[in-house]
């Protein structure tokens, strides 16, 4: 079967190539459940992998299959799995556990590991491919209701995760309930956790670049949420004008962001980092100013990655309430499909170069 492969640490060199078809038994004790790929999104960990700053192969390969955003129906399940059946939609977690205490309880998302197990991403191959065979622990139910909105499924638990991070950490001030929050960046990441935190009940301010109007302003506005251009105003001016953030979800991609976000947020308040930056910047910050208020103002940072099985049903869920609440918004978001394999480079090149993509993805088949 066709699959969509890169050799870690070389850059560009994606390609398609021949990898044999899995079988349900390849996973032990009957609980394999065999996967049709119907839809693969691709996201700016990808574009790394592509680049060469990120990615390794499994042991014994020189290749990597990629993708992780990953959305199929189900062809057949081996005889223990009890939780699917052959039609049902699915979608799979990315990391599978390693060793540290955080793994053997099931949050294999905490890992502290050095070396982690990411499908798609490192030491496992991912799901760019014609079909996939996963264990049903890693495997998880998409409701029909929410079926058209396929590679959303990661993205939103990668969300899902950050907001159950800030719940978290919150619980330590016993009666707080965020009324402002401010998403930095309105990629996918942005876009779905304005959604989050708008179904929360928050008055949301979606903070980017580009002025609109865009997609990005049409999906904000969908949302109830308001999206402000850095260009039209200074968030220290729309804090003048709304006052400092209950929480920030930076998802810019951007460090510089990412500290900026440590200057806005109020007291008590919660910030949450999203995205992986991955060139060596250097940076001047007001590092007394920033202390002094996070120390008087018992704030809280807190770094988020993947998202365990809880946080996909968890994720899935405010999927389903978003539908319900704001119907036809969220699969704006699906901006850029491919159709077809054989259009990999595409694929890459819109990935790499569209600016105004939110989300590319390869669209194998309809259900
Ligand atoms: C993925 C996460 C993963 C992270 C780090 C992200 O793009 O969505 O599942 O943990 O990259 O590799
Ligand atoms: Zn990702």
């Amino acid at each position: 079967m066709q699959a969509i492969a890169v050799h870690p640490g070389k850059k560009n060199s994606v390609h398609l190539r021949e990898i044999e078809k899995p079988n349900v038994s390849d996973i032990a004790d009957g609980k394999g459940v065999l996967v049709r790929t119907l839809k693969v999104g691709v996201d700016a960990t990808d574009k790394e992998i592509i680049e060469a700053y990120y990615g390794d192969a499994p042991e014994g390969d020189d290749f990597l299959v990629i993708g992780h955003e990953c959305f199929g129906v189900v062809e057949e399940v081996g005889e223990n799995v009890t939780a699917f059946q052959k039609g049902d939609f699915v979608t799979a977690t990315v990391r599978r556990p390693g060793t540290s205490i955080f793994d053997v309880i099931g949050t294999n998302d905490m890992t502290s590991d050095d070396k982690y197990y990411e499908r798609g991403i490192c030491n496992l191959h991912g799901f760019l491919t014609e079909y996939f065979v996963e264990d049903e622990a890693y495997t998880v139910r998409v409701p029909n209701g929410i079926a058209h909105l396929h590679c959303l499924m990661e993205p939103m638990s990668v969300v899902a995760k950050a907001i159950w991070q800030m719940d978290e950490v919150q619980r330590r001030l016993r009666v707080w309930k965020p009324k402002v929050a401010f998403v930095m960046g309105a990629g996918q990441i942005g876009l779905l956790a304005a959604l989050f935190l708008r179904l929360r009940g928050c008055e949301v301010y979606v903070i980017a670049r580009t002025p609109g109007p865009n997609i990005k302003t049409e999906i904000c506005d969908g949302y109830g949420a308001k999206y402000v251009s850095t260009i039209e105003t200074s968030v220290e001016d729309l804090i003048a004008e709304v006052g400092r953030p209950d929480v920030v979800i930076e998802a810019t991609g951007s460090s510089m962001m990412a500290f900026k976000s440590l200057e806005y947020v109020g007291k008590n308040g919660c910030v949450v980092w999203t995205s992986l930056t991955v060139v060596d910047e250097m940076l001047e910050i007001p590092a007394d100013k920033i202390n002094q208020e996070w120390v008087l103002g018992n704030k809280v940072l807190v770094g988020s990655v993947n998202g365990n099985r809880g946080h996909f049903e968890f994720g899935i869920e405010y999927l389903s309430l978003g539908e319900a609440t704001y119907p036809g918004v969220t699969e704006k978001i699906l901006t850029t499909p491919v159709k077809g394999f054989e259009k990999y480079e595409e694929l890459v090149r819109l990935l790499v170069e569209d600016k105004s993509a939110l989300k590319v993805y390869l669209d194998i088949a309809d259900g």
